[in-house]
């Protein structure tokens, strides 16, 4: 039997999780695959209708990374829609300059009124090298979450800042075809974005893979690993139950995710840019996501980036010769670049210790 290398439909490799091939070389992720489905534009307005002029200063507000998903979101919301909106941002440590140079630009050129907030004490950084050297010691996939446990703790802080301020809906831009398909195979994520990772299971390998690596019982906060499963998104059961006044509503699940008019829209209107230290307009604002990439290219062999593409594939948005040209450019991360961002907790590459995996 030849050994496949990659799929004939999509690019995932053979070294993706969980993957098979049928007689055609084409994936069981490409065969299963559900495609993207939108409620609509029209829902989508009388959603914000219902919204629109209530009795506080804003009708909603945005979460705005400086990434193009949400760029896109606080335009679509306070331009097209005319909501009175206020950008929100986590300042979170790793946020790439041009990052936050988008978000400046963004909301003076929409005349929105915006608010930031970050962690005290630099906590968030020093917990993530903490995390990091922890992780080093016995790379395992399903913990590289961890590495990212404070922004997947901020949901808390969000509807707070939504209540403090009156505001009765809170509107996000993330990517429906961002779900990594690949993590459900041995990590317990969610395969599609619209069913919720199966909690059990993603706690029952995450605590088995902790035990594994008692450095984490040492090294981090326990409360902060807590929080993160209770709280990393904003639908988690314990934070609707604790924020039922307060709606959500995802951009996307309303009006189809398409790359060209995202970028061409912020591009044009907002004089939106990608970060030029890398190849993709993706997962650049925060430039942790520059390591993480490598560590799931060591532990995995495959990226998001590259499920990305995948899903982008099978929707018909790009063609697989097009996402094996963009995968060879997008993913790759330099040296100097990721030794930056870990210089910067005071760490250097060989102390991720990606070579031994
Ligand atoms: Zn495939």
């Amino acid at each position: 039997m030849t050994a496949v290398s990659i799929c004939k439909k999509c690019i995932l490799t053979s070294g993706t999780p969980g993957i098979t091939f049928d007689r055609n070389g084409i994936c069981n992720y490409c065969l299963k695959y559900i495609p993207m489905k939108v409620e609509g534009e029209a829902k989508l307005a009388a959603i914000l209708e219902r919204f629109r002029n209530g009795k506080g200063k804003y009708d909603c507000m945005v979460c705005v990374s400086g990434g193009r998903d949400s760029t896109y979101t606080l335009w679509k919301v306070a331009h097209d829609y005319k909501m009175k909106v206020l950008a929100v941002n986590y300042k979170n440590p790793f946020t790439s300059g041009q990052a936050r140079e988008n978000i400046q630009r963004s909301v003076r050129t929409l005349k929105v009124d915006f608010y930031d907030w970050e962690f005290p004490n630099d906590a968030h950084r020093i917990a993530t090298a903490k995390a990091l050297k922890a992780w080093s010691h016995h790379p395992s996939s399903a913990l590289i979450p961890i590495v990212c446990m404070h922004c997947k703790t901020i949901w808390p802080t969000l509807y707070r800042i939504a209540r403090d301020y009156g505001i009765p809906l809170i509107v996000v831009g993330t990517n429906p075809l961002e779900t990594a398909s690949f993590k459900r195979s041995g990590m317990g994520g969610a395969r599609y974005y619209h069913k919720l990772s199966f909690l059990p299971r993603l706690i029952g390998k995450s605590v088995g893979e902790l035990i594994k690596n008692p450095r984490y019982l040492t090294k981090c906060s326990w409360a902060m690993i807590l929080k993160m499963y209770l709280c990393a998104g904003h639908n988690s059961p314990y934070l609707r139950w604790r924020f039922k006044d307060i709606e959500v509503v995802r951009l996307f699940d309303y009006l189809r995710w398409n790359e060209k008019e995202v970028m061409t829209t912020i591009t044009d209107n907002l004089g939106w840019q990608k970060s030029a230290e890398v190849q993709s307009p993706w997962r650049f604002d925060c430039r942790l996501d520059y390591i993480r990439r490598l560590m799931y290219e060591a532990t995995v062999g495959v990226t998001e980036l590259r499920d990305l593409f995948s899903k982008m594939i099978r929707e018909g948005m790009i063609s697989r010769d097009e996402a094996l040209v963009r995968i060879e450019a997008e993913d790759k991360i330099s040296e100097a670049i990721a030794g930056s961002v870990l210089s910067d907790m005071g760490m250097k590459m060989a102390d991720l210790n990606l070579d031994k995996h």
